[in-house]
């Protein structure tokens, strides 16, 4: 036993295994402060209508430019904040200026953010949420909280509280990454979720197989029983949009409509998708929306 855990230990002074440790022991340390340094900032990515592909809603994406390593994916960083409390107070950041972003936009606009498994089981995070839709006078409804199975596996009494209040705040919860996890079906059943996003993986490589697209169609009938809004993720090509769309999903995300934005060019996408509106209105050929 001991020599085995010696002989595993022993494995983690591999030379390039240390420096993977040092490092994501150096950007854990580097997270201090990054928000206050300027370094982080939020991307917007629209969330469409699949048959029109207007605008929606946005995602709001974590980004963070290290000042010496570049540009670093939330994949890596978010789980090193998880490690200490740190994912609180970016947490608690990423809520208010998604919001302040969102102000702008048309009443029927929607922002999301994701909410990871230690925000969610944090009990100051229903109070921020209020806090901030009061103070930037964004309607609950506008106001969508993405949590992964993950965020219901430890703590299921404390996560169903929480959604209840969201809920009756007036926001939204949403699954996402729907079908990725051990027991998908199952929370559906038990958690009221508004929304399931359908996780990028079932559209494989910009080719959905026979098998594929029945699970997808299977899912959005699912979702219609259960009167849930369904967001196909990761869509970037235009037979996927038509597949997806034939199989009865109602709202699609990918780079064949827009990659994570900067808050302007989001706004900016809302200004000419109105423009397009009022020139089709003035056309006489009514309006696509
Ligand atoms: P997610 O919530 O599932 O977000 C969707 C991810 O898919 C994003 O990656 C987005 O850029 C990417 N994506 C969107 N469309 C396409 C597409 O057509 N093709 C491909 N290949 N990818 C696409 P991103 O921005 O790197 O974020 C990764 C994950 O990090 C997110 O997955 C989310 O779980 C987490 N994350 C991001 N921002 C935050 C945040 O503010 N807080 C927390 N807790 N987690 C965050
Ligand atoms: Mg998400
Ligand atoms: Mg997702
Ligand atoms: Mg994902």
């Amino acid at each position: 036993e001991a020599k085995l855990a010696g002989r595993g230990r022993a494995v983690e002074f591999r030379p390039e295994m240390k420096h993977a440790f040092l490092y994501r022991r150096r950007l854990q340390e580097d997270l201090r402060g990054a928000i206050e340094r300027g370094e982080m900032h939020l991307a917007f990515q629209p969330v469409v209508d699949l048959r029109t592909t207007r605008t929606r809603g946005f995602e709001a994406l974590l980004r963070w430019r290290h000042p010496e390593f570049g540009a670093i994916s939330p994949a890596e960083f978010i789980p090193l904040a998880e490690e200490n409390a740190q994912i609180l107070e970016i947490g608690r950041w990423v809520i208010a200026e998604a919001a302040r972003a969102a102000r702008p936009w048309p009443e029927t606009v929607f922002v999301a953010v994701n909410v990871s498994t230690r925000q969610f089981a944090d009990g100051g995070l229903v109070d921020h949420i209020r806090d901030v839709l009061a103070e930037t006078g964004l309607a609950p409804n506008r106001f969508v909280v993405e949590i992964t199975e993950t965020v219901l596996i430890d703590n299921d009494e404390a996560a169903l509280r929480t959604m209840g209040v969201l809920r009756a705040l007036g926001c939204r919860v949403s699954l996402d990454d729907f079908g990725t996890g051990y027991s998908s079906l199952g929370y559906l059943s038990r958690f009221p979720f508004d929304k399931l996003k359908i996780d990028r993986s079932f559209l494989a490589n910009g080719r959905i197989g026979e098998n594929g697209l029945a699970i997808i169609s299977t899912m959005c009938t699912l979702a219609r029983r259960l009167r849930l809004d369904v967001v196909a993720e990761g869509i970037e090509t235009e037979e996927q949009r038509l597949l997806v769309s034939r199989a009865g999903c109602g709202l699609g995300q990918g780079y064949l409509f827009g990659r994570p934005e900067s808050a302007a060019d989001a706004l900016l996408r809302l200004q000419r998708e109105e423009v397009d509106d009022r020139l089709a209105l003035r056309a006489g050929g009514g309006t696509v929306r």
